[in-house]
């Protein structure tokens, strides 16, 4: 059926493209990028902790000196130079040679956005299932959701993904379940890290049903406390495919990330990212490439880990201070996020205006859920906003919750 005058299109968009709105995160972005509103609403890295002048002077050499490949097209998987970097930084995290990681099976992506809409377009028809930790990433919901895909949610808890609740998914998805979406460490939204026993758990589960695992980590290495719990990679090397970015250790704008996928599954993706984009930029490439190679790349992690952590604690205590009773909330030891659970009867969403009108902006609950949940919860975000600024934010927002509260 076409629309009634040319210039309407409501009938003829392809049906998966019908039930798209607009991410309430970015519905959200016009407003909290006001200066005088206290934004915990992004997810954005401190990106002013990077030593801004070397990079721009690195980028500079890689037009005048290296344009010639860094200002032309390149191969769809991504350059052997930065694989192989790629391969280094996921040593950092357990998976290497001997867990059979190589150049070979790395893919590069545009960030890990399209990792995920590289690993739908793969593995997804409409109606299959996907299995993810209820909350999950808001962004990995639409692309599952722009697939026809249906996503049922697994109960997670203050460890993590519950087993129990996975065996159970998956027995009520009768066959249907085509992966398990998961973000074990420092999980977005809500900062938990699966623990260790479970790590092994829900590998065994998902060996036993046959049931593939998409692994989403790019937050794996920033840890507050110690090192993070290995990847389920790291622990398995058949039947998952690892995602991760560069996002969140050096810099979003550049857009890089990367599937490491099982031998078999290399090719096919390799396809669909040339069907996709062709190849990714040389010129990001180049510069993610550069930066590994002479940069002190481990050094920046750490200090990304300084802030955020100092941040963290900023958010926490003053969470503590000033919440009204009822209010809970997680306590991450890396990431960018903190998840609380509102006193009963408040609705994140309704109160997002006054929030907002009080300048202070979150995001609601109910974005990183695909079943409507989520409406007693916000999420809180501590690696952007200084901490004199999380501290205000939290105290208007509890000025809000008190009224809200009153009401
Ligand atoms: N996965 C998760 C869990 C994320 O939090 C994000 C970014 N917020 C992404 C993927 C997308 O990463 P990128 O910005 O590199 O596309």
């Amino acid at each position: 059926m076409t629309g009634t005058t040319q210039d309407d299109y409501t009938d003829r968009y392809a049906r998966r493209v019908r039930g798209m709105t607009t991410s309430e995160i970015r519905a959200l972005f016009a407003v909290t990028s006001r200066p005088e509103v206290v934004s915990l609403a992004g997810g954005s890295p401190f990106i002013a902790a990077l030593p801004l002048d070397a990079v721009g002077e690195m980028m500079g050499k890689l037009a005048s000196e290296m344009g010639t490949t860094s200002l032309q097209y390149g191969i769809g998987q991504g350059t052997i130079e930065l694989r192989e970097r790629i391969c280094e930084v996921m040593a950092l995290s357990g998976i290497d040679a001997s867990t059979g990681a190589s150049p070979d099976d790395v893919v590069v992506t545009v960030g890990g956005q399209q990792a995920l809409d590289l690993v739908a377009r793969l593995f997804l028809d409409p109606g299959d299932v996907v299995l993810a930790e209820g909350p999950t990433y808001v962004g990995a919901l639409g692309v599952f959701q722009a697939a026809q895909a249906q996503v049922r949610h697994v109960a997670m808890d203050a460890d993590g993904l519950i087993p129990a609740a996975l065996e159970a998914a998956i027995a009520q998805s009768g066959g249907r379940a085509k992966f398990l979406y998961t973000i074990p460490t420092f999980q977005n939204p809500t900062g938990v890290t699966l623990t260790e026993e479970r790590r092994e758990q829900i590998l065994d589960i998902c060996e036993r049903h046959g049931l593939l695992v998409v692994e989403d980590d790019p937050y794996g290495t920033l840890s507050f406390e110690g090192e993070a719990p290995r990847p389920l990679r790291a622990r398995k090397r058949t039947g998952i495919l690892y995602l991760s970015t560069f996002s969140k250790t050096f810099a979003p704008g550049l857009r890089v990330g990367w599937i490491l996928a099982p031998h078999a599954v290399r090719e096919k993706l390799v396809m669909a990212s040339e069907a996709n984009i062709l190849c990714p930029s040389a010129f990001a490439q180049g510069a993610v490439t550069q930066y590994l190679a002479t940069m002190p790349w481990r050094e920046q992690i750490k200090i990304y880990r300084q802030v955020y952590a100092e941040r963290r604690d900023a958010l926490l205590d003053a969470l503590r201070d000033m919440m009204p009773t009822g209010t809970t909330w997680t306590h991450p030891n890396g990431g960018l996020f903190v998840w609380a659970t509102l006193p009963p009867g408040l609705d994140s969403k309704a109160m997002l205006p006054r929030a907002v009108a009080a300048r202070v902006a979150y995001v609601p609950g109910t974005g990183f859920y695909a079943d409507g949940n989520g409406t007693g919860n916000i999420r809180l975000n501590f690696s952007f906003p200084p901490p004199d600024r999380i501290r205000e934010g939290v105290r208007r927002l509890s000025g809000v919750m008190e009224q809200e509260l009153a009401m």
